[in-house]
């Protein structure tokens, strides 16, 4: 079993040829109202790879609360303890204009509320396989998360923030994408960056985009995946794939080399579809598509 304790968006995505100026009305294309969240996506995409799956976290008492917990249970996530608290559910404002680049406010909303595990959170959490946490909500609160004992911490270090000693002395296996591997350790060239990884956790990925993912561990391997090639329409949520694919193939007992396969194959197929939770493949997709690699 895995648990997530992280974050759940209502990701509110509005369509426009360009972002408006400060002070400017525009006229949009499109809106849609989509579920994220780095700690939300995770979880639905191990879910989808085949993993029972349960959410540690929060949303508000609006309207985005009941949608948030209907879109994670639908995809198989059990959320029997996903809080309510007063006030809104985190939102995450989105503004796309042609051609693809972003601009986003996140307002963190009920994810700012949460404090830590509380409830029975930690023995979900004890009796997980593997733990996934990102850097969405409160530091303290991801702190307390990965210091109840019992189970493997996986740590998607986004965004890229300072991480305490105490933090890291719990993590298992860090998987941050490049940018944030750089912000994390000043070297620029991803794979120097793994190196210096490993002088603060045992085990690191380094995920390069279409150019795969890199590995590394204190017992000394070193490995390298290219990308599964495909014809990317959308990014969004690949690395959050990645993730949860890897904790999926990991507590399934996987070797590095195998659970890094899985990894990239399930995001290869997810980059392929529009959309974070909507483009996360299924299992059968993910095994179809390593059966023919
Ligand atoms: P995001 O922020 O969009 O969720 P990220 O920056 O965290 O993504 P990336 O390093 O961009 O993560 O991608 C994660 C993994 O997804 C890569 O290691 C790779 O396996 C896969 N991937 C990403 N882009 C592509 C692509 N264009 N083609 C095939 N695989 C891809």
């Amino acid at each position: 079993m895995i648990s997530v304790f992280g974050s759940a968006n209502m990701d509110l995505v509005a369509y426009v040829a360009q972002a408006p100026k400060p002070g400017e009305t525009l006229t949009g294309r499109e809106f849609r109202t989509i579920p994220g969240g780095k700690g939300a996506n995770q979880a639905i995409a191990a879910a989808r790879a085949g993993a029972d799956v349960a959410f540690l976290g929060a949303v508000g008492d609006d309207a985005f609360g009941p949608v948030l917990r209907a879109a994670l249970a639908e995809a198989g996530v059990e959320v029997a303890a996903l809080r309510v608290v007063p006030g809104p559910s985190g939102v995450a404002h989105i503004v796309v204009q042609d051609g693809g680049d972003n601009s986003i406010i996140v307002v963190p909303g009920a994810n700012g509320a949460v404090t830590g595990p509380v409830g029975r959170d930690a023995e979900i959490i004890g009796r997980s396989d593997a733990l996934l946490l990102q850097l969405e909500l409160p530091m303290d609160a991801v702190v307390a998360a990965a210091q109840v004992p019992g189970t493997e911490v996986i740590l998607t270090p986004a965004p890229a923030v300072p991480l305490p000693a105490e933090l890291l002395e719990t993590v298992d296996l860090l998987v941050p994408n490049e940018h944030e591997a750089a912000a994390l350790t000043g070297r620029d060239d991803p794979r120097d960056a793994l190196e210096a990884l490993l002088d603060l956790v045992p085990e690191a990925v380094v995920t390069l985009g279409a150019r795969g993912a890199l590995y590394g561990s204190r017992d000394g391997t070193r490995l390298r995946e290219a990308a599964v090639p495909v014809r990317a329409v959308d990014t969004t949520a690949a690395g959050d794939t990645f993730a949860g694919a890897l904790a999926v193939a990991r507590t399934e007992g996987a070797d590095p080399a195998r659970a890094l396969r899985f990894a990239s194959a399930a995001a290869a197929l997810s980059v392929q579809r529009e959309g974070a939770s909507t483009s996360m493949p299924h299992r059968h997709e993910i095994d179809r598509l390593l059966e023919g690699l």
